[in-house]
C-alpha cells in the first residue's frame, strides 16, 4: 500500500509501508528468508545485475525491513530510508558511505559514547578526522569546520544532559559551505522533532531505543534524500551491518504505538524534572521542558515537547550517586532507555564510562550525575522510589 504523506504521524505510524502479499494478512508480514527465488536463469541475472527490481538476498534487501524503511522514511518525511543492524551500525554505515580518507567531520562534544569512541579514536585509524565542540555553540561549529569537512554530526537533545543544538542554525552554517548535516533524532524521534523539516540532510536513528519501545530488539536507520540513502545502502549490502527480518517486524510494531508513548512518556518526565527540581537533595536538573533550561525556548522551537529523558546531579559525588540508584527498587539500573519501564543510570560509570575524564569533563558529565529515562510507570510510583534512594544521602 502507497500511503498518502499527507496523512498524520499517527496515521503514518500505524499504516505506511505495508504491502500485503496474496494471502492479504493484516497485521505486516514477517519474511523470515535468507534468499528470494528466481523464475529462471535470465531473471536471476537482471535481478543481480539491478536490470530488474526485486529481492535476491536479504542482505541486501527483506519485504519486512523495507515495509519498516519506508514507515519510518514517511514518519521523518524523508524520500528513503535504509535500515541497519543497530544504532551504531547505522552511524559507521552512513560514516563510511560518505567520507573518505583525508575528510573531516565537526561533531558535538556531547555526543553518545560510543559515537564520540566511533568518530574520534577508530575512524582516524582510517584517516578521517573529527572536532569536537560544544552542542549549543553555533560559532565554535562554524571555527571547526575546514575545505576538508564532509559531515556536521550531532543529536539533539545531547545524552545525558539534554542540550540542544539550533538545527536551523547549523543547516544553514553547513550548506553555506557545501557540508551535509546529520542529526541522531533518537531522543525526540519524528513525533517530538523532524530535523529535515528544519533543513538536516540526514537522520540517523537508534530504533532500540524509542522505536521499539518496549526494549526487545537493536536496530538502527538513516533516513534521507536517495541520492544520499543509495551511497548508504550501496555500503550496506555490500558490508552486512544489515537489520534482520524479525527485528524489522518488532519495530514495525512499535512504531504503531510511537505517538501514544512518546507523548505520555514526555508527559510523565515533565512531572518527573519539576518534582526533582524541588526535592532538597537534587542539586540541578537538566530537562528542554523545564523554564529553567538555558535553551527551553530553542525547544519549544523545534520540539513538541521536552521528551522523555530527565537528567540531574545529586548533592555529593559518586558514592552519593550511587547510594540513590541502589536505594531504588522499582526503576531498572540498565542503560537503556526509550523502554515502557523506566530506568536509571549514573552516566559517568556506564554509557560514558570508556571516554577519557577530559572528555567526560568537557561534555560536563560529572559524577554527581544521573539519568532516568522515562517509562509508562505511574508517576506517583517512581518519585516514591527515587524518594527511597535520594533520602540514604
Ligand atoms: C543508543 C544510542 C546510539 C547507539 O545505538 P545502538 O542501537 O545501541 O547501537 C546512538 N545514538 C544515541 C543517541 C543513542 O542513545
Amino acid at each position: 500500500m502507497k500511503t498518502n504523506p499527507d496523512y498524520a504521524l499517527e496515521t503514518l505510524a500505524v499504516r505506511a509501508g505495508q504491502e500485503r502479499s496474496q494471502f492479504n494478512e493484516h497485521s505486516e508480514a514477517l519474511y523470515l528468508t535468507s534468499s528470494f527465488i528466481f523464475t529462471s536463469a535470465a531473471q536471476a541475472a537482471a535481478r543481480f545485475s539491478g536490470e530488474e527490481d526485486g529481492n535476491v538476498y536479504s542482505r541486501f534487501t527483506n519485504p519486512t525491513v523495507s515495509a519498516f524503511q519506508e514507515r519510518l522514511a514517511a514518519l521523518e518525511g524523508a524520500e528513503a530510508c535504509i535500515a541497519t543492524a543497530s544504532g551504531m551500525s547505522a552511524i559507521l554505515s552512513l560514516v563510511m558511505a560518505l567520507c573518505s580518507s583525508g575528510d573531516h567531520i565537526v561533531a558535538s562534544n556531547g555526543l553518545f559514547g560510543a559515537t564520540q569512541q566511533l568518530l574520534g579514536t577508530i575512524m582516524p585509524r582510517f584517516g578521517i578526522q573529527t572536532s569536537f565542540v560544544p552542542q549549543t555553540d553555533t560559532t565554535a561549529w562554524q571555527a571547526a569546520m575546514r575545505p576538508e569537512t564532509k559531515l556536521l554530526f550531532l543529536e539533539t537533545p545531547s545524552n545525558p544532559l539534554t542540550e540542544i543544538a539550533d538545527i536551523a542554525a547549523l543547516a544553514t552554517i553547513a550548506h553555506a559551505r557545501g557540508v551535509l548535516l546529520v542529526v541522531d533524532n533518537c531522543f525526540c524521534t519524528p513525533i517530538l522533532q523532524r530535523p529535515l523539516d528544519l533543513g538536516a540532510d540526514l537522520v540517523v536513528h537508534s530504533a532500540t531505543k524509542f522505536l521499539d519501545g518496549q526494549g526487545r530488539v537493536l536496530g538502527g536507520a538513516v533516513a534521507g534524500p536517495r541520492s544520499l540513502t543509495e551511497e548508504v545502502f550501496r555500503f550496506l549490502r555490500t558490508a552486512g551491518p544489515t537489520l534482520s527480518a524479525f527485528n524489522a517486524w518488532v519495530l514495525l510494531k512499535g512504531l504503531e504505538t510511537l505517538q501514544l508513548r512518546l507523548t505520555e512518556q514526555s508527559a510523565r518526565a515533565l512531572e518527573m524534572a519539576r518534582w526533582l527540581e524541588n526535592h532538597p537533595k537534587v542539586t540541578r536538573v537538566h530537562y528542554p521542558g523545564l523554564p529553567s533550561h538555558p535553551q527551553h525556548a530553542l525547544a519549544r522551537q523545534q520540539q513538541r515537547s521536552g521528551g522523555a529523558v530527565v537528567s540531574f546531579t545529586v548533592r555529593g559525588a559518586r558514592a552519593e550517586a550511587w547510594k540513590v540508584v541502589d536505594g531504588c527498587r522499582l526503576l531498572s539500573i540498565t542503560a537503556n532507555l526509550g523502554d515502557t519501564k523506566t530506568t536509571l543510570t549514573h552516566p559517568a560509570s556506564t554509557t560514558h564510562g570508556r571516554i577519557t575524564p577530559e572528555q567526560r569533563a568537557a561534555a560536563g558529565i560529572g559524577e554527581d550525575l544521573l539519568r532516568i529515562a522515562v517509562g509508562l510507570e505511574a508517576v506517583s510510583d517512581l518519585q516514591r522510589d527515587l524518594a527511597r534512594g535520594l533520602a540514604l544521602i
